[in-house]
């Protein structure tokens, strides 16, 4: 069996400079962490709220925590002084919350917005026209607290490449339009979050920036 700094090196090996490696670390223990850790990794992904704030508090202060998975709003006051970056956000009301708990804090919170693109339906996310209308909203407008940063997606789970390919293409399609229509001035609007252990090879070729392996580091849970 290799070690997870053998699969960390190996998949680095297969990401491009100008993608990012999110480590998803859900349900693993600190010691796999820190073995991840040492060889170099700081950017590391869950999925719980609670379980973030816990690694948060017990592993090296210098680790970007992204949290990755559904999020509440009653929760987001949690993770709003420490959290690098939010990547499902997927209404209104829980960007509404995150800018109030930003503010709170006086820190600005990356954050990207979910979208739908699996055939699926129980994985949450936005259709582009909800993602239009929460753009175009006047109270999005004057959130200080609030970096939209991206896009982010889930393929469907299926061995049907050309079906993840063109979810990929999709969520990449959105990207396009919407920085066009919303951010062309603003240099910060640049990640598509989208690839995981089984299809983040098909992800980069499809464009993703910015990818999210779970399994293929620390094994299976
Ligand atoms: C668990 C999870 C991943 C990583 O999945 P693996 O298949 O283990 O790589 C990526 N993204 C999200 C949103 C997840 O919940």
């Amino acid at each position: 069996m290799s070690t997870i700094q053998e699969r960390l090196d190996k998949i680095r090996k297969d990401i491009p400079e100008n993608v990012s490696l999110v480590a998803v670390s859900k349900t693993k223990p600190n010691i796999a962490i820190l073995e991840a850790y040492n060889a170099g990794q700081r950017v590391f992904g869950e999925n719980k709220v609670q379980e973030l704030v816990q690694k948060y508090e017990e592993l090296p202060k210098d680790i970007e925590w992204h949290l990755i998975g559904h999020l509440q709003t009653n929760k987001v006051k949690y993770i709003a002084p420490f959290v690098h970056m939010i990547h499902a956000v997927d209404s209104l009301k829980l960007l509404q919350e995150i800018n109030k708990q930003g503010q709170k804090n006086n820190r600005v919170i990356s954050c990207l917005l979910q979208f739908h693109i699996a055939q699926e339906d129980t994985k949450f996310g936005l259709s582009f026209e909800e993602a239009e209308a929460i753009l175009n909203a006047n109270v999005f407008v004057e959130m200080e607290y609030v970096s939209i940063k991206g896009v982010m997606g889930m393929a469907s789970n299926t061995d049907d490449e050309e079906l993840i390919r063109d979810e990929f293409r999709t969520l990449h399609n959105y990207f396009q339009i919407i920085k066009s229509q919303y951010f062309k001035f603003n240099e910060d609007f640049n990640e598509i979050s989208m690839g995981m252990s089984g299809d983040f090879l098909l992800a980069i070729e499809e464009g993703s920036t910015m990818v999210r392996v779970g399994s293929s580091i620390f094994g299976d849970r």
